[in-house]
């Protein structure tokens, strides 16, 4: 594992391009959340903490290899030297070509305490269906927290095994994902989660695309 100069170094002899990858978009996203994080009656409600969006993914090719990964933490007012589970194998991420893969999001702190991914996977590896295995490891990871502190951080998880079964889950209103397969052309699905820890997932609609879509590009008002 490699980081700070060492990984850049690396990365630069590997043909990466180095780019600023800061925007104007997420500086006046910045510049706002200071603000808001300043007045006072908003900062009892604001947390640095509040916003993620880290983006997972887990793949299954044709020769029967499986990967997953993430990007960059996406946790928003992160501490200076924070590193999350986003890099972290068997935490944000984990894959076991024999078993399946996993990939998460949510708050880093809560899915690190359960090494969700490899979690995930390692129910997988006893024959629990994708589906199954997420919905079981979120909602134990949830229960053990909720019980420990009374509360519990997001958690979100996507996973799919060698023959490409697929499945997510949740402890949040409004988590998404996107499918494609051979037979599946790219689909954006919402997951809901009943009282008792199922989730369910449905296509989302193309307002619901739109919506999505405009408030992502709307300017920000600082
Ligand atoms: N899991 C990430 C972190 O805590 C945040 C995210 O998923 O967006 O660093």
């Amino acid at each position: 594992m490699l980081v700070a100069e060492g990984a850049e170094k690396f990365a630069h002899k590997e043909g990466f391009e180095r780019k600023n990858m800061l925007t104007d978009r997420a500086k006046a996203h910045y510049r706002k959340r200071i603000k808001e994080m300043a007045a006072q009656a908003a900062a009892k409600e604001l947390k640095p903490y509040s916003g993620h969006d880290t983006v997972g993914m887990v793949c299954l090719d044709g020769k029967g290899k499986m990967t997953a990964a993430t990007s960059t933490s996406g946790l928003f007012m992160k501490k200076k030297g924070r590193v999350g589970d986003s890099p972290v194998s068997g935490s944000g991420f984990y894959a076991d070509s024999k078993k399946g893969a996993a990939s998460a999001t949510g708050l880093g702190e809560d899915l690190m305490k359960g090494c969700i991914s490899y979690e995930i996977v390692r129910l997988m590896g006893e024959g629990m269906h994708p589906q199954e295995a997420c919905e079981t490891a979120v909602n134990r990871l949830d229960g053990e927290l909720r019980e420990r502190r009374g509360e519990a951080g997001d958690i979100s998880l996507i996973a799919m095994n060698p023959k490409g079964e697929w499945g997510a889950a949740t402890n949040i209103e409004g988590f998404s994902f996107a499918v494609v397969t051979e037979e599946l052309e790219p689909t954006v699905y919402l997951v809901t989660r009943g009282e008792d820890g199922r989730c369910t997932y449905e296509k989302a609609s193309e307002e619901w695309m739109e919506t999505y879509m405009k408030t992502r590009m709307a300017p920000i008002e600082e």
